[in-house]
């Protein structure tokens, strides 16, 4: 990332990294260990492609993107994957309302949704894949489980063309349980009534399922068919990061079924236990305490909210509690943390504009500096608690705010921006109204260029609409005895 002058921002770690992490698998907080000393493994589980994004999933993956760039911050090497579930039930109705098509729909929102992702500043995935790019490998692993008698293929459904195949958890009994410590004995007590009296168990779970007239399929050994939710993540996440990779995650809405039954499909078809040495599950964005869905219509949609909030606001206000807790949606409470990042980045950007330089070097503010990287640091490694971390960047602007910034002398006030830029941008995503990308630098650049030389041509009408162009961007020029100068307003 470049700031608002064009400098690189580098993300650096100078402390070793001993981070620990709640891994709902054992339900306690563990120190992290990665597979590899240098990189991590990541599956975080993606959208259903059927609708835009609403405020829920924006907190899910502004989470893990927290999460990956700490690790990365920390020197690992993080290979991210996040995938699209662009098959399934509410892709299939939502094509026949419009007329129109499951692939369309599914790239529309893939469209929209990654648009949506980009604004709210969450780095792009390493590899973003989709279930129908998949088909051939769930295939094979259905197959797999068949063969091992983990799996058992059923008459077709009411209305379907050909049969289902269903996953057999009784087979697999000892592994049941991974994430939710229920055993299977439980669930069955714990059965509805309605249960499908073509399974042997009420929650075995489907892995491929019959195509029924005028939905969209795949030939298979079973007749034509779709594939079942939960498979396709086992394939996407082998496909990817193999049988053994270091961080699952998503939702909390995702523990059970998904989570687990992905558990037991991967295991069963590899023989290799665990897949994830680390489970981790984000708490839900609700309204009134109901969780904020597509389907309980209690939803605001991020590129509504993003008309009245930027990113880093949206970021602070889901960033300012812990990732497992839920966050209670209201007007009144965004407002109020858009008063409090404002005051942040308020501090920030005074010293960071202040053009004077003084002599000062206050000892409080230096040891304030040094706490702050301290505190955050370990907040940040303790099981990624953002809202301590956020509380470390206030204390400092707090003391920081004691002087003025012409006052301090120009290493020190470097070290204190540098100390917003490496944190609360490079980590937490904060600040970036004042961050420039590549592109948009190259343009102001070459803008600035012409407009000198109309300047020296005394062209005043050609350099008087050079600045009305940068000040549409954004960009105010400032001519001083040592040239040019702009920044961003
Ligand atoms: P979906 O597209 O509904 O499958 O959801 C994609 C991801 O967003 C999953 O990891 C969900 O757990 C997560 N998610 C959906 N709604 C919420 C919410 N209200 N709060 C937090 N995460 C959510
Ligand atoms: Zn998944």
């Amino acid at each position: 990332a470049l700031n608002y002058q064009g400098e690189t921002v580098l993300i650096s770690c100078p402390w070793k990294l001993v981070l620990r992490l709640y891994n709902t698998a054992t339900r306690k907080v563990e120190e992290f260990k990665p597979i590899n000393p240098d990189k991590v493994g990541m599956y975080v589980c993606g959208l259903t492609v059927y609708n835009d994004m609403h405020l829920g999933h924006a907190r899910t993956y502004i989470s893990f993107d927290v999460i990956r760039r700490w690790l990365e911050y920390s020197g690992y090497e993080v290979t991210f994957v996040q995938n699209h579930t662009d098959i399934d039930d509410k892709i299939i109705q939502k094509a026949n309302e419009e007329d129109s098509t499951t692939e369309e729909i599914a790239s529309r929102y893939i469209e929209r949704t990654t648009e949506d992702l980009e604004k709210l500043q969450v780095r792009p995935p390493t590899f973003m894949p989709k279930a129908t790019d998949f088909i051939k490998e769930m295939i094979e692993i259905v197959s797999d489980l068949v063969e091992k008698k983990h799996a058992y293929v059923v008459e077709p459904a009411a209305g379907a063309l050909s049969s289902d195949v269903y996953f057999d958890i009784s087979s697999a009994s000892d592994m049941f349980g991974t994430l939710t410590g229920q055993n299977i004995e439980d669930m069955e007590a714990g059965a509805r009534v309605a249960v499908d009296s073509r399974k042997r168990h009420p929650s075995d779970f489907v892995l491929w399922k019959g195509a029924k007239p005028n939905e969209p399929s795949w030939e298979s050994p079973w007749g034509s068919g779709r594939p079942g939710w939960h498979i396709e993540c086992s394939a996407m996440s082998l496909g990817h990061l193999g049988k053994h990779f270091d961080i699952h995650g998503g939702g909390v809405d995702l523990k059970f079924p998904h989570h687990e039954s992905e558990i037991l499909q991967t295991e069963c078809h590899t023989n290799h236990s665990p897949v994830a040495n680390y489970w981790i599950h984000t708490g839900f964005l609700t309204i009134d305490k109901e969780k904020m869905s597509k389907s309980l219509d209690n939803f605001f949609l991020v590129r509504d909210v993003m008309k009245e909030y930027s990113a880093p606001i949206l970021r602070f206000y889901l960033l300012n509690g812990s990732y497992r807790s839920p966050i209670d949606f209201s007007n009144s409470s965004l407002k109020e943390s858009m008063a409090a990042y404002k005051r942040l980045e308020g501090t920030y950007r005074r010293f960071r504009d202040e053009e004077t330089n003084g002599v000062q070097k206050p000892p409080e503010l230096v040891e304030a500096i040094e706490q702050c990287r301290k505190d955050f640091v370990s907040a940040m490694n303790d099981d990624f608690n953002t809202r301590e971390a956020i509380a470390s960047l206030f204390q400092l602007a707090r003391i920081a705010n004691n002087h003025p910034e012409s006052s301090l002398a120009s290493d020190l006030r470097s070290e204190l921006v540098k100390t917003f830029d490496y944190y609360g941008n490079q980590v937490l995503g904060l600040f970036t109204e004042h961050i420039i990308d590549d592109s948009l630098l190259a343009s102001i650049k070459d803008l600035i260029t012409k407009r000198d030389a109309a300047r020296i041509a005394k062209d005043w009408s050609q350099s008087d609409s050079i600045r009305d162009e940068l000040s549409e961007m954004g960009i105010e020029v400032q001519d001083t005895p040592e040239g040019t100068k702009w920044r961003r307003i």
